[in-house]
């Protein structure tokens, strides 16, 4: 089944998505994205998605052409015509078609589109645990704003897959930031530590939560940045993102991560996250 978008403040099929060669998401990367997550029909940290995009709009001088409720209730709408239980919601904002010229443009209108496909949870990679590898993080220095401009991303999950991995793990100099496309955190002797939520690492909404349920746990936990070798000699690592959830790391550059099985503090957070999941 083909996917309905919102485009144009209208509902309409891929083909009359129109968008053109001037748009400054195609010339520059100039936009913002999100990927809303929604399980048997009803979205999920709304809240949270809906504060990154607004920090990241403003990050960019970009002007949402809708409040909060609005767009909440078109992205309720994309989610009930896609007929699918779990999916994605895909939402991206350019800052409008223009001819090519570096400054803001004049008068140009926000080009806004979405759309929400059926996406199944990841159980087996859930189960069985992903491969890393490290990877120089040769991003600007500020990742915390969800842009357009993934180019780096890109070339460092394509990079793992080169290697023989799922996943890269970014690291700025020997200090680990995050992944390509998810946070990162290790468990050393029972302690969860995490790169802090500063420029470096986007403010993964699936982070907030595993943090705010490892602290309900008396999980301790640590926002501190940690070295590549610290990350060699973690016990447990796993992955955090909206579409992979909580995804045990069990190898690390070829090398078993731990007893090269996700470990217990990783099973216990994923039940507990999986608790959080609306049914
Ligand atoms: N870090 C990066 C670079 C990402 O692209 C993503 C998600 O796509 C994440 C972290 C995880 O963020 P979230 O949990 O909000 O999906």
């Amino acid at each position: 089944m083909s996917n309905v978008y919102w485009y144009g403040n209208r509902y309409v099929s891929q083909e009359e998505v129109l968008i053109s060669p001037e748009d400054r998401g195609y010339y520059f990367g100039d936009g913002a994205y999100e990927v809303f997550r929604f399980y048997s029909g009803r979205l999920y940290e709304t809240d949270a998605h809906l504060k990154r995009l607004w920090h990241t709009a403003a990050g960019l001088r970009l002007t949402l052409p809708f409040t909060e409720a609005e767009l909440t209730s078109r992205l309720e709408e994309l989610v009930r015509r896609s007929g699918a239980a779990d999916g994605n919601v895909y939402l991206q904002i350019t800052r409008g078609a223009a001819p090519r010229a570096h400054p803001f443009p004049k008068g140009a209108e926000p080009v806004v589109m979405a759309y929400a496909s059926s996406v199944d949870r990841p159980l087996a990679a859930m189960e069985t645990g992903i491969r890393a590898v490290a990877v120089e993080d040769i991003r600007w220095l500020r990742c915390d704003y969800k842009t357009l401009n993934l180019l780096p991303n890109v070339m460092a999950k394509q990079e793992a897959l080169d290697r023989g991995a799922d996943e890269a793990v970014l690291h700025r100099d020997g200090t680990v930031t995050e992944c390509s496309a998810s946070n990162l955190m290790i468990v050393k002797d029972g302690t969860v530590r995490t790169h802090p939520a500063n420029r470096f690492i986007l403010h993964g909404v699936t982070r907030a939560v595993v943090l705010r349920l490892a602290r309900a746990a008396e999980i301790p936990v640590l926002e501190q940045p940690f070295t590549l070798d610290e990350l060699a000699s973690a016990d447990e690592i796993f992955i955090t993102g909206t579409t992979v959830e909580v995804t045990p790391v069990v190898a690390l550059n070829g090398q078993a991560v731990g007893s090269g099985k996700p470990g217990p503090v990783t099973r216990r957070l994923q039940q507990q996250f999986a608790a959080t999941l609306p049914s």
